[in-house]
């Protein structure tokens, strides 16, 4: 793999080239118009989805509501505690990269990176309002004139409402979208909205539209990181110079015959990171398959075979440059190293399933006063208390039993219920909310020496969820 990072000269340093990616049209250039659109759709209109839970309850499909500690996934919950769940969903993103890396190369960068995508849609912009490659070249030869001034301006301002919109809709995820969209235009959000929705606008604009390929070659790591991922049977973007060298432009005139590249220059120019696919994998190609089009629409004007830049394994390469048959597609995907990434991730995938189906809906926790740890009343019982946490994790209001066992004359009250003390207590707590309250155990004075641990029972007493919790009853020595 050739690294275009140091300079022509072998420096450390050299001022950046502007690239002008020419327009190109063809299957490669489709598919990304379809995966642009899909992915822009999905994170502009997510926040925007309702859902119904139930009255009182967030009715946004996607929420993650900091302020209760609460992500809302559709049907799904999850609390702090369930926090693995979000772990795992991480985990098998990553692990997934590294299974689709190993098949077909960078093809997150090629086509889904939010870089790529925002880089494009940046890109379609420029040429709208200044023209194609040769146009934009032109353009930047010129002088200023008015022309160039509203051009320019028209660009930058499509680029900053883009960039706005796209910061803007960030924040939606964190709050109820339509109520955050009101208090944004009366100003009266808060100061965080606007912080976070100018901190995205910024760095949009900037990274996007200023620094686009960039980002790419100097600043994101993946690339390093996958050419370990990559072997000789992954599919990589591949001049296939077997067939393509000796390059010529004059073909029939030629003393010698020549290959099939005619050194048009057409996959460079196309090329959205300036990449020149013909000197071999580089870090700066994100396998985007654009220089693939613009051949392709090349051979088919010569009358040639199209495929001269091709998806190719490196095995397939080696075979037809020695004029072997190729293998079958298969041999990218099955291998012992792709089927390991997808039995780890579909081995996380059906346990974070199974986790989701069998998980509790109800959490309790006791935690011992320490300071006393016990208390001597008037009759010589012995008291000891404990901050109840009771997290009703459905969304309806339940009713939860606390009883005590293990400790057979202990008897619980409630510190602010009229109760009296009892074996057990009731508890009710709305929907998707915690209850705190403090709780009482106490042992008459004869039953004191034989006190030790017991346990704590919770129960639903319209359900079937229960948790138990084992405490310990502390006495004097
Ligand atoms: S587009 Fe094809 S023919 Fe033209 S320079 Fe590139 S590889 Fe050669
Ligand atoms: S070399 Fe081809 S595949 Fe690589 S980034 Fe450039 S156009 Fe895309």
């Amino acid at each position: 793999m050739t690294d275009h990072i140091s300079g022509e000269d072998g420096e450390l340093y050299s001022s950046r080239k502007k690239i002008y990616p020419k327009t190109v049209t063809g299957f490669f250039r489709t598919m990304k118009w379809r995966i642009m659109a899909v992915t822009l759709a999905v994170y502009y209109l997510t926040p925007w989805i309702r859902w119904y839970r139930g009255e009182g309850q967030p009715d946004q499909a996607v929420l993650i509501d900091l302020a209760n500690r609460r992500f809302y996934f559709f049907f799904i919950e999850i609390w702090p505690q369930e926090f693995y769940f979000v772990a795992g969903l991480l985990v098998m993103a990553g692990i997934g990269l590294f299974l689709v890396t190993s098949v077909i190369g960078r093809a997150w960068c090629g086509y889904f990176c939010p870089q790529t995508v925002w880089t494009d849609l940046f890109l379609h912009v420029e040429r709208f309002m200044e023209g194609d490659r040769n146009a934009q070249i032109r353009l930047d030869a010129q002088p200023w004139t008015a022309a160039k001034l509203r051009k320019r301006a028209g660009k930058h301002v499509i680029w900053l409402i883009i960039a706005l919109l796209t910061g803007g809709a960030w924040v939606f995820y964190f709050a109820d979208a339509p109520t955050l969209l009101g208090r944004l235009l009366r100003f009266d959000a808060p100061f965080v909205a606007y912080a976070s929705i100018a901190v995205l606008t910024a760095t949009t604009y900037v990274l996007g539209g200023l620094m686009r390929e960039q980002v790419c070659i100097y600043m994101c790591p993946w690339p390093r990181i996958q050419g370990a991922m990559l072997d000789q049977n992954s599919l990589t973007v591949t001049y296939n110079d077997w067939r393509g060298e000796p390059r010529g432009k004059h073909r029939k005139a030629a003393a010698t015959p020549l290959g099939d590249c005619v050194d048009c220059n057409a996959c460079v120019a196309v090329c959205p990171t300036g990449v020149d696919i013909r000197e071999g994998q580089q870090i700066g190609c994100i396998t985007c398959g654009l220089c693939i089009d613009a051949c392709d629409s090349v051979m088919g004007k010569l009358d040639l075979a199209k495929g001269l830049i091709s998806y190719s394994t490196l095995t397939d390469y080696e075979a037809s440059k020695a004029g072997a048959p190729q293998q079958s597609v298969m041999s990218a995907i099955l291998k012992p190293r792709t089927a390991i990434y997808a039995a780890i991730w579909g081995g996380i995938g059906l346990a974070m399933i199974a986790a989701l189906v069998v998980r509790d809906r109800l959490d309790a926790g006791f935690e011992h006063a320490r300071n006393p740890p016990f208390v001597r009343l008037a009759n010589g019982s012995i008291r000891n208390s404990f901050a109840l946490k009771i997290a009703n994790m459905r969304l309806e209001p339940r009713v939860f039993q606390v009883s005590l066992s293990d400790l057979p004359d202990g008897m619980l009250t409630q510190s602010n219920a009229p109760t009296p003390p009892g074996r057990s207590i009731r508890v009710q707590v709305p929907a998707n909310k915690t209850h705190e309250s403090q709780i009482f155990v106490t042992l008459p004075k004869e039953s004191v020496r034989n006190a030790g641990d017991f346990t704590f029972e919770v129960i639903d007493i319209f359900g079937t969820d229960t948790v138990t919790y084992d405490a310990t009853f502390f006495k004097p020595e």
